[in-house]
């Protein structure tokens, strides 16, 4: 169960509780004072209907719906509506490296052929190196799962970027290789980390690997350096390790190439023992430009970011401290063989860790630590792009898979698609998201300020026997018809770039909290309220009416009135929605441009006010007559009037605010 939907059960329920209370006690209010049984009944019923939002739910949707359509623009595909708003409350990102946080354009930079070091650069004034050292060059351009196909005349490479790379790199060294096909594969899965192709040689079936450094080493017995070919002594061991681990150092992807002739009879199972090492190939896979400038934001917003990748620990590090990820000298490392030996206490320890990264590991090992996280009360945000992270797709509370990069399994199981694969989506979809949680604040205000307004004409009907002031149709019609766009607008309000300033909210944290409900309720509310009636008893008096004087439904005096109830909450909810678009700002500090969309929702109210009091058929719907032309001179100081309470009751709240919440909400 998303949060949102949570805070929505838990929202209505208050609110059903609320009203059904009230409703009930007016009843007995109302019994107690001899209220006629009917009267009292349809009273209460009355009290009920005004104190639902009937407008909420459908706003609440549109408005998600527009914030995931502006996701949609960052290229954040959100798969589940809800998602949409827990994206704002995520305190913990799980991020592959590969392809999110870097470009995965993948370029070989660094080669050591058999033991000897050299730039990639360099490769084509060494002619004698792939004359020497063939296998290596057969292993780059061999070993893959690369499809080659034909595309307008040229011939292209699809698949997984680091083995173009690789292939590139073998056929250009060896420009005649013939177009053998492979008799035999092992195929790549990320938990061997390696891959095998066998291929028909003139002396026999010959077995090429490529794969991560510490998966082949083990595998092989010699080495061939430069056509040499001798066993693998610990010296040369030690040496191999030293040029991997500098590579990997500088941030390079190192993968090592090895090679066999398979003897006539062998099992396939055995296929890959007994290699002989031929080198290995640091390939560069630079870092997003936009990467770190996200991450600096994560931070700032009290979000962490956790590095989840089968890389190797120092090339994840060295990546992690270039786009800023880890800053301190030592990060905490660890590796899938480490996790493996943790119990689940150690772990809960080891997330708390500021800085974090988790190498090697195995797609099945991310559940773990996704349920490692929850266990902690994180919101858990999580990336993956294969089959094997489904799971901890499912499991988090936001599963972000790959567009372009991801599996079709992975997508199913994920709310959210990142069509571009870029990390910094998922940071702008947060921020979309913390907006989202403010804006359904701002117009869950707007409409709880005018159902008390349309709450208390009810009481004076029930309590004090004064003619109804606001028949039920005229209190749908605000919820339904005139503050259905400015409620709207308030929902689409701009995400305000202080939110991400701050920490993420209190996962408690109640959509109507008291604060809120206070300043809707018994502020606000009780301002258009008071408003209202003013104006309804405003024409009545211009009329010539004494209380206790009872009016015909069909009385134009009383038309009349009940029109100027309605009008004024109208007027007084044109102003409120500019009071509601900030909590503690100051309306002077918000541009009304920002927000078209409320403007138009302004301009709807206006036209429907005069329909309403104008034109024929809206008298007819709504039961309405025009009011006396004066009473639009009386509703202006009522409507200055609640701009400057409000103004002073935030001044006096800014004052009491030191930090960033000042301007971020
Ligand atoms: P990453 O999170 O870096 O994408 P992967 O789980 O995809 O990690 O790969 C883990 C390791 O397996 C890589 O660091 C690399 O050493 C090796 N590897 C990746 N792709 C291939 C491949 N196509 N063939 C052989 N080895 C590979
Ligand atoms: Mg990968």
């Amino acid at each position: 169960i998303s949060p949102l939907r949570r805070e929505l059960v838990h929202l209505s329920r208050l609110i059903a509780i609320l009203a059904v209370a009230i409703g009930l006690s007016f009843f007995a209010i109302g019994t107690a004072i001899r209220v006629p049984f009917w009267q009292d009944f349809i009273f209460a019923i009355g009290i009920i209907v005004a104190m639902v939002p009937e407008g909420l739910l459908p706003t609440l949707t549109l408005a998600l719906v527009l914030a995931a359509q502006r996701m949609a623009k960052r290229n954040v595909l959100i798969r589940h509506l809800t998602s949409v708003e827990t994206l704002g409350s995520a305190t913990v990102i799980c991020t592959d490296k590969t392809g999110t946080l870097t470009e995965n354009r993948m370029r070989v930079r660094e080669l050591l052929v058999g033991l000897e070091r050299l730039r990639a650069n360099v490769l084509a004034k060494r002619p004698d190196l792939a004359e020497r050292q063939r296998a290596f060059f057969q292993t780059a351009a061999l070993c893959h799962s690369l499809h080659e196909t034909e595309r307008r005349g040229a011939r292209v490479l699809l698949g997984d970027p680091m083995e173009a790379a690789l292939v590139e790199m073998g056929r250009a060294a060896l420009p005649d290789l013939g177009s053998a096909r492979s008799v035999d594969e092992i195929s790549f899965d990320a938990d061997r980390m390696r891959q095998s192709v066998v291929y028909e040689a003139p002396g026999g079936r010959v077995l090429y690997c490529k794969g991560a450094p510490e998966s082949l080493y083990p595998l092989c017995r010699h080495i061939s350096e430069l056509g040499a070919v001798r066993p693998l002594d610990t010296a040369t061991r030690a040496a191999i390790v030293e040029a991997q681990e500098d590579m990997a150092e500088r941030g390079l992807r190192v993968i090592a190439f090895a090679t066999r002739s398979l003897p006539d009879v062998c099992e396939r199972s055995t296929f890959e023992q007994d290699l002989v090492f031929l080198g290995l190939v640091g390939l560069e896979d630079p870092p997003r430009a936009d990467v770190p400038e996200a991450i600096a934001k994560c931070r700032a917003a009290g979000i962490k970011v956790i590095m989840l990748t089968g890389d190797h620990p120092r090339t994840a590090t060295a990546i992690a401290r270039e786009i800023g990820l880890v800053q301190s000298p030592d990060p905490k490392v660890i590796t899938g063989a480490q996790l493996q030996s943790l119990s689940a206490g150690e772990l809960h320890f080891a997330v708390d860790a500021p800085e974090i990264i988790f190498a090697r590991v195995a797609a099945d090992q991310k559940m773990r630590i996704v349920e490692a996280l929850k266990a902690k009360q994180h919101v858990v945000a999580v990336t993956g792009d294969g089959v094997n992270d489904a799971p901890a797709l499912k499991s988090a509370h936001i599963g972000i898979a790959m567009g372009m990069t991801g599996t079709d399994v992975a997508k199913e199981a994920a709310d959210v698609v990142l069509l571009d694969d870029n990390f910094t989506g998922i940071v702008s979809a947060i921020e979309e998201g913390r907006a989202v949680f403010q804006n359904i604040r701002k117009f869950l205000t707007y409409v709880l300020v005018h159902n008390v307004a349309e709450l208390v004409p009810y009481l004076a009907f029930g309590l004090f026997g004064i003619p109804l002031p606001l028949t039920p149709i005229q209190a749908l019609s605000i919820d339904m018809g005139t503050d259905s766009l400015t409620a709207l607008g308030l929902g689409v309000e701009r995400s305000n770039p202080v939110m991400m300033r701050l920490p993420p909210r209190q996962q408690n944290e109640r959509l109507l909290n008291l604060p809120v409900a206070l300043r809707a309720y018994l502020f606000l509310g009780v301002i258009e309220a008071v408003a209202a009636m003013a104006a309804y008893f405003f024409v009545l008096r211009g009329a010539g009416w004494h209380l206790g004087q009872s009016l015909a439904p069909t009385d134009p005096v009383y038309l009349s009135a009940t029109t100027a109830c309605l009008s004024t909450i109208i007027v007084m909810q044109i102003v409120n929605v500019f009071l509601c678009r900030s909590s503690v700002r100051s309306i002077l500090s918000m541009k009304l441009t920002d927000n078209p969309l409320i403007v138009a929702g302004v301009t709807l109210e206006l036209v429907l006010l005069l329909l309403i009091n104008y034109s024929p058929w809206g008298n007819a719907i709504l039961d309405t007559s025009p009011v006396p032309s004066g009473l639009w001179l009386f509703v202006v100081p009522l409507a200055l009037g609640m701009i400057a309470l409000e103004e002073t009751r935030k001044w006096l709240v800014r004052r009491s605010l030191p930090d960033a919440s000042n301007t971020a909400i």
